[in-house]
């Protein structure tokens, strides 16, 4: 302890003040309280995860939000090991379903059986992007050598430019959907490669086996984050929005609609457009508040349809589809075992999903899983959404659609601290934007640094 008070029964003077109750935020906390500091966590929902979130389908319990980890993501991997959540596989034996351009087939493996022509088009456009994936800086995307040209246009523009076909750029849009919430249209292409980089590549994104999306957590993500926020007790505040954040020489005050906190320093691992939400003083920096307003967060929604089994398994089907045909883009089996209940988790295209009522949706999502999976699907069990866009505080997900010129504009504001203000969260992450290992590796390397300060300040006689 730097010469604080542990918090509780009312006192408000700590060493750190974490803004955020998601992985980065509940990371950040985890590695200061294990080195003696003082802390509290301010979150502004009524529960933690952030991103991760946790509902219930015929009683399963599934992931509304975040879901897969990759293996390369030791750092999440680690996390819920120590608080004994549990892996498993990602279901995909069996044929997959691809109905995009107007097309339906079926295949197995991960070569999709669709015309060659389209098939020399998906590999030179797949060659094209690993090219310029290559070129970018993923740490610093804006100081890459050709960052100016590659923000100038959007991923759309750019695949307008090398005449995709429409099988590629179909697949393409759903990449885009899938990773940024909005189409290729509406996001900067150098935003587009950066996360594309962070994922390791298109191939490691769109992969199940040994790619991104190779295994899920039995008892959910959020679960993770729920037993970490135990461990951590009541240093952790839900509904507790932080609305202003002030500093002078010392210290930092915190205001939250519950009375203020004092602190040394804050780490606010909100996401760069929510930060918008807080009013700082001094004044965040001009970069710094282009960076508010322009990386808006992007959309997307998900839908989990429950069956008395998995009947799809037996007409010889992985349940991994990919479509252009409707609301829903994506189809995953999620089931928790082969003799059911059956999990079909759909993600679906808000633009064509959140404006309506529950039963439109789902009936929407149950029509599309019969036009994939056959009649069969017409006869849930029960059925469960969530719509990213819709949340009422700090909307969207799963990352910022970044528009053109936004990144080498404002780019740099990511992580520059504010004086004592100091920033985590998963858009931050550099190599590992865009996923909950991203979130953690932040809060820690961004805690770690805020204890070196402390120590700094002590050594210094710097009090609050
Ligand atoms: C639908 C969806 C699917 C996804 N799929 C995956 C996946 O399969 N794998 C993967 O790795 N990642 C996935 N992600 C992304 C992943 O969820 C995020 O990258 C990660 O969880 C972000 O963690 P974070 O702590 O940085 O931010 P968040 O989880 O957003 O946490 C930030 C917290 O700050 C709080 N907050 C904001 N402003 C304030 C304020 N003023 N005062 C108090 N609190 C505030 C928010 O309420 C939130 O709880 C997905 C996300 C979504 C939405």
């Amino acid at each position: 302890m730097s010469g604080s008070r542990e918090p509780g029964s009312g006192d408000t003077v700590v060493d750190v003040v974490v803004v955020g109750a998601g992985f980065a935020g509940l990371s950040a906390a985890e590695r200061l309280v294990s080195t003696g500091r003082s802390v509290l966590v301010l979150e502004g929902r009524d529960r933690v995860g952030g991103r991760s979130f946790s509902g219930e389908v015929a009683g399963v319990r599934v992931d509304l939000g975040a879901t897969w980890v990759a293996r390369r993501h030791t750092a999440v991997r680690d996390l819920a090991s120590r608080v004994g959540c549990t892996m498993t596989g990602q279901f995909a034996e069996g044929r997959n379903v691809l109905w995009l351009a107007r097309r339906r087939r079926t295949y197995s493996g991960t070569i999709p059986k669709v015309s060659p022509a389209a098939l020399v088009d998906m590999a030179r456009m797949q060659r094209a992007v690993g090219k310029l994936v290559s070129t970018v800086d993923v740490n610093a995307a804006w100081e890459s050598p050709e960052a100016a040209r590659l923000d100038a246009i959007s991923f759309g523009e750019w695949l307008d430019r090398k005449n995709a076909l429409p099988s590629t750029r179909a697949l393409m849009t759903v990449v885009s959907k899938v990773q940024w919430g909005c189409t290729p249209g509406d996001v900067s292409l150098l935003h587009a490669l950066r996360y594309i980089r962070a994922a390791g590549g298109l191939d490691h994104m769109l992969d199940v086996d040994g790619g991104q999306q190779q295994d899920r957590f039995v008892e959910t993500t959020q679960e993770i984050a729920r037993r970490v926020a135990e461990q951590l007790g009541d240093r952790v505040r839900l509904e507790t929005p932080v609305d202003r954040i002030a500093q002078d020489d010392n210290g930092v005050t915190v205001r939250t609609g519950s009375g203020e906190i004092r602190a040394q320093y804050v780490i606010v691992t909100a996401s760069p457009a929510h930060r918008a939400a807080i009013e700082f003083e001094p004044a965040l920096p001009e970069q710094a508040q282009g960076l508010t307003r322009t990386w808006r967060m992007g959309v997307l929604s998900k839908a989990f349809v429950a069956y008395e089994e998995p009947f799809w398994r037996a007409d010889g089907f992985s349940g991994e589809g990919v479509t252009d045909t409707g609301t829903v883009f994506i189809t995953f089996d999620v089931s928790p075992a082969p003799g059911g209940p059956g999990v079909m988790m759909a993600f679906c295209d808000p633009r064509v999903f959140d404006g309506f009522s529950p039963e439109v949706r789902r009936d929407r999502v149950v029509r599309q899983l019969a036009d994939l999976y056959g009649p069969r699907a017409r006869t849930p069990i029960d059925y469960v959404d969530h719509c990213w866009g819709a949340e009422p505080f700090a909307p969207g997900g799963p990352n910022p659609a970044v528009a053109p010129y936004a990144t080498v504009s404002f780019g740099e504001a990511l992580t520059e601290p504010h004086g004592r203000v100091h920033w985590a969260g998963s858009e931050t992450a550099g190599e590992w934007a865009g996923s909950m290992n991203g979130a953690v590796l932040t809060g820690q390397r961004t805690a770690e640094h805020v204890v070196t300060l402390l120590s700094r300040d002590v050594r210094e006689g710097v009090s609050r």
